[in-house]
């Protein structure tokens, strides 16, 4: 087998050294089961995972149980929910122990003199006519209010297929209010009429967000491989779905063969006991994920399978490169 020293020149070398030593363990935390919007699609709400488990309130035993996470080797806290912000003292129970990444509508301002570095990934999913259908309500226009300019916050755009030709309107926007945007697809969990994918469409949308990085390098962090297997499905010659996705929680993951995993992931539910399938919802058809953290984690993971050319390499590099940056383990 071709080893990493062969197959690439001192720069991409020195790119790799970054982050080849980062070890990132990751889990995600349902904060809360109560969000201020109900988007259609969601797949929290949609798949019940709300009421899965009732919430713990007590935030010594959160702080406790997160003490648990860190010896369990977790570095890197994602919380999700429904809307984490409802919740600070959850929040801020990771915030003290662990690096902590918070998922968020953005409706809610956090106090930045609690958080001074905590990174928040903004919902958006669409335009202003399209969040309206989906999520009742305009968000861009409040979560841009509240969190314009802030170094450690970025938009978490999920592309529709209704947004396909016009993706640049939103990412104008972002960049108008000195913020950065990661890109992801919708998987139409609740069926919404229009909202599904074709072949046609995720070819369009490909060539689109290769597109729109070319256009604003500094505004989007993705990369073009990233872009290539979240809208076909495939990386070197597989196909994404259950047999081969990473983000299963470990203590379910019953596969045989077992694919290769992130390790010691699991994702618990608020009440700090109960676990979920995965990283989305448990009810959804994995052969129609679009999941984009699981896709990422999905190139991560396979480093050997891209052993074979400079640019297979290369394009793991720049993936792993995307998903350290989304989570501040390297700069911007
Ligand atoms: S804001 Fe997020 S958690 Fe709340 S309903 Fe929408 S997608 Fe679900
Ligand atoms: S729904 Fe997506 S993230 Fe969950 S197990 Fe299936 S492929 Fe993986």
């Amino acid at each position: 087998m071709k080893t990493v020293s062969s197959l690439l020149d001192n720069n991409w070398h020195e790119r790799y050294r970054k982050i080849a030593t980062l070890n990132i363990r990751s889990s995600i935390y349902d904060v809360t089961n109560q969000c201020n919007l109900r988007c259609k699609g969601c797949f929290f709400f949609s798949s019940n995972e709300h009421q899965a488990a009732s919430e713990e309130t007590d935030v010594g035993k959160w702080s406790r149980f997160i003490q648990k996470e860190k010896e369990r080797g977790v570095n890197l806290a994602i919380l999700i929910g429904g809307e984490p912000t409802l919740c600070l003292d959850r929040i801020e129970a990771f915030y003290a122990q662990l690096p902590t990444f918070c998922s968020t509508n953005g409706q809610i301002k956090i106090p930045r003199d609690r958080f001074p570095d905590m990174m928040m990934g903004i919902s958006l999913w669409g335009n202003e006519e399209d969040e309206k259908i989906l999520r009742g309500k305009d968000t861009f226009s409040v979560s841009s209010k509240n969190y314009q300019g802030d170094p450690y916050t970025y938009y978490l755009y999920t592309i529709t297929p209704k947004q396909v030709g016009r993706i640049e309107q939103m990412i104008r926007k972002i960049a108008d209010v000195g913020l950065k945007v990661h890109l992801q697809l919708l998987s139409n969990d609740e069926k919404v009429d229009g909202f599904s994918w074709t072949e046609e469409k995720l070819r369009d949308v490909r060539a689109e967000m290769d597109g729109m990085l070319d256009a604003y390098p500094k505004t989007v962090i993705s990369c073009k491989y990233y872009h290539e297997v979240i809208t076909t499905g495939r990386m070197m010659n597989r196909q994404f779905g259950w047999a081969e996705c990473p983000s299963v929680t470990e203590p379910m993951d019953n596969r045989t063969p077992r694919p290769k995993r992130l390790i010691r992931f699991i994702r618990w539910a608020s009440d700090l006991k109960t676990v979920h399938r995965c990283c989305t919802s448990a009810t959804r058809d994995c052969s129609t994920c679009k999941d984009g953290a699981a896709h990422m984690s999905w190139i991560m993971v396979n480093k050997r399978d891209h052993l074979q050319s400079t640019k297979d390499l290369q394009n793991w590099i720049e993936v792993y490169e995307m998903f350290a940056k989304l989570y501040r383990f390297i700069p911007w």
